[in-house]
C-alpha cells in the first residue's frame, strides 16, 4: 500500500493457532527504495546516470528487433581523445567532472527513442533508430561534434576536448549484436588511428589495420611498465646541427628510436601518436630528457641539446618540475636545453601550455618551435609565445633550390625570425645547392642528411670532436 506521503506500508496477514487473523504494518520504504536503487545501479552508469553498457545492449537487442522487420538502426561508439592525460594531469575529480559534461551533451543531441549510454571509462554509445540514410547519422555526428567542441568548465578549470567517433549500421555492417557493437569498435579504432578528432564508417578492411594498431598499443604498453620503468628497446639517436656561418656544430637533437621485438626499428612518427593515445607519453618524454641531459652533460659546453616535447606534455604541470630534476640530475646547464614544440601546444588558447612555457623559460631553457610552416602555421603563433628558434619545416627545404620553389617563403620567415631576435634552423637538408641557398637567405642553422642523420650517442660524441679537429684545423 502506498501511502499519500509515497511511503510504502506492507500489510500481511498471520493465522493465529486459536482461528482468526493477525494483520501486521510494516513500514518498508527504506528497504524497497534500496532495492530500487540496486536495480537502478545495475542498469545505469553511477557517475553519468546514463544506461549501463548491460541496459545498452538489451537495448540495442530491443532495436535489432525493429531492424527485422525492415527498420535501419546505427550504433555510434564515441571515445574522448586524450582523455587519460586529462585525468592524470588535472586529476580525477576534474576527469569525472567531464564525463558528466560530456554525457549531458550527448543526451541533448540525440531524440528521445535513440539510446545514450556510458560503456566504460572514456567511452560512450549511441544507438540512433529510425535512421533513413546515411545522411541521418552524418547530420547526428556533426552535432555531437558541435556539442563536443565547446569548451567546458570543470571544477575552475577550461578544458578542450575532441573525440574519435566510430559507426556501425544495421542491418548493412551487420544485424547480429555482438557483430555490430564489434564493427562500431572497429571503426572508432580506425578514427583513432587517422589522427584522431575525426569519425569513420566500419569497413570490412578494417579488421586487419586495427588489430596491428591494437598490437602495437599492447607491445608499446609491455615495453613501459608500470611505474613509467622504461624495459627497454628504447634507445635515443642524436643528430647534429650546423651553423651555416662557419659550419660549426651548435647542438644535437634527441630522436628516439624504439627497436620492436618482432619488428625491428619502428619510426617515431609511427609510435608516439600511439604514445600519446595510450597514455605513456609523459613516462617516455620524461625518460627522453634525463636521459639526453645526461648525454649531452658530456659534450663541449658549447654545444646545446634540443629534445622534442608533445602537447600532450603540456597537460601536465609538472612538466617543468620534472625538466628542472632532468637538468639537476645530469648537471647539465639551463641554457644548454632547448626543447621544441609544435604549435599544437599553442593551437587551443590554452592557458594552462602557456603558463608551463613561461616557467620553463624562468628556467632558463630554451624554446624552439618546431616544424613551422606545416598544419595551421599561422604567424599568430610567434605572437602568443617569444620563441628562440623557429624550425623551418623540410617540406620548404625540400624545393627550395628550384626556379619556383619555396625560397620566398623562407625568406619571410628569416626576416620576421631576425626581426624578433629569434634565430632559424632550415630541417631536412638535403643538398650542397639547398645549404648554399640557405646561408644566402640568412638562414642561421641547417640540419639535415647532408652534414649527418641522427646516429647513436656514441657515433655523435666521435663526430663532435672529429668535427672540431676539422675546423680548428681549416
Ligand atoms: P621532427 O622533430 O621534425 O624530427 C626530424 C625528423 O626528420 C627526424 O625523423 C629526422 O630523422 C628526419 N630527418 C632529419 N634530416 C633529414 C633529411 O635530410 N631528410 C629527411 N628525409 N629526413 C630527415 P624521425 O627521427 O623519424 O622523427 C620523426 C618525428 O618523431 C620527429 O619529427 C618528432 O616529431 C617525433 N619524435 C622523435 N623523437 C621524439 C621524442 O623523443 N619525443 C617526441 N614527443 N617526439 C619525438
Ligand atoms: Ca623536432
Ligand atoms: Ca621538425
Amino acid at each position: 500500500m502506498q501511502t499519500a506521503d509515497g511511503r510504502s506500508i506492507q500489510i500481511l496477514g498471520h493465522p493465529i493457532a486459536s482461528g482468526g487473523w493477525v494483520a501486521t504494518h510494516e513500514d518498508i520504504t527504506e528497504r524497497r527504495r534500496t532495492e530500487e536503487r540496486i536495480a537502478h545501479l545495475a542498469h545505469y552508469d553511477a557517475l553519468t546516470d546514463l544506461p549501463n553498457r548491460t541496459l545498452f545492449r538489451d537495448q540495442l537487442a530491443h532495436e535489432l528487433t525493429r531492424v527485422a522487420r525492415g527498420q535501419n538502426c546505427a550504433v555510434i561508439y564515441i571515445d574522448i581523445d586524450e582523455f587519460k592525460g586529462i585525468n592524470d594531469s588535472l586529476g580525477h575529480p576534474v576527469g569525472d567532472e567531464l564525463l558528466k559534461l560530456v554525457a549531458e551533451r550527448l543526451r541533448e543531441c540525440v531524440r528521445s527513442r535513440d539510446v545514450v549510454a556510458r560503456l566504460g571509462g572514456d567511452e560512450f554509445a549511441i544507438v540512433q533508430t529510425d535512421v533513413k540514410d546515411q545522411s541521418d547519422i552524418v547530420a547526428l555526428v556533426a552535432h555531437i561534434y558541435e556539442a563536443i567542441r565547446e569548451p567546458f568548465e570543470c571544477l575552475g578549470h577550461r578544458l578542450l576536448t575532441d573525440a574519435s567517433i566510430g559507426i556501425a549500421l544495421a542491418p548493412r555492417d551487420g544485424s547480429d549484436l555482438d557483430q555490430l557493437l564489434k564493427n562500431a569498435d572497429l571503426a572508432m579504432y580506425a578514427a583513432k588511428a587517422d589522427g584522431r578528432r575525426t569519425y569513420r564508417f566500419f569497413e570490412p578492411a578494417m579488421d586487419a589495420r586495427v588489430q596491428a594498431r591494437r598490437t602495437l598499443e599492447h607491445d608499446l604498453r609491455d615495453a613501459i611498465a608500470d611505474g613509467g620503468f622504461i624495459k627497454g628497446g628504447f634507445e635515443i639517436y642524436y643528430q647534429p646541427l650546423l651553423r651555416l656561418a662557419d659550419d660549426a656544430i651548435t647542438g644535437c637533437e634527441a630522436l628516439l628510436r624504439w627497436r620492436h621485438p618482432v619488428r625491428g626499428m619502428i619510426s617515431p612518427a609511427e609510435f608516439i601518436p600511439v604514445a600519446e593515445d595510450i597514455g605513456v607519453i609523459n613516462q617516455l618524454g620524461e625518460w627522453v630528457l634525463t636521459t639526453a641531459c645526461m648525454e649531452a652533460a658530456s659534450w663541449p659546453d658549447d654545444i646545446r641539446l634540443a629534445v622534442n616535447v608533445s602537447p600532450v606534455q603540456f597537460r601536465s604541470h609538472l612538466l617543468a618540475l620534472k625538466v628542472a630534476a632532468a637538468l639537476v640530475t645530469s648537471g647539465l646547464a639551463p641554457e644548454r636545453l632547448e626543447l621544441e614544440i609544435t604549435e599544437a601546444v599553442l593551437i587551443r588558447d590554452d592557458e594552462v601550455a602557456l603558463g608551463i612555457l613561461h616557467r620553463l623559460r624562468a628556467l632558463g631553457v630554451r624554446i624552439a618551435l618546431d616544424d613551422f610552416g606545416t598544419g595551421y602555421s599561422s604567424l599568430s603563433y610567434l605572437q602568443r609565445f617569444p620563441f628562440d628558434k623557429i624550425k623551418i619545416d623540410r617540406c620548404f627545404v625540400t624545393d627550395i633550390a628550384e626556379a619556383d620553389g619555396s625560397s620566398a617563403i623562407v625568406q619571410a620567415v628569416v626576416n620576421i625570425a631576425s626581426s624578433r631576435r629569434m634565430t632559424t634552423t632550415a630541417e631536412g637538408v638535403e643538398t650542397e645547392a639547398q645549404k648554399q641557398l640557405l646561408r644566402t637567405l640568412g638562414c642561421t642553422e641547417m640540419q639535415g642528411y647532408l652534414f649527418s642523420p641522427a646516429k647513436p650517442a656514441a657515433e655523435v660524441r666521435a663526430l663532435i670532436a672529429s668535427h672540431r679537429k676539422m675546423i680548428v684545423a681549416a
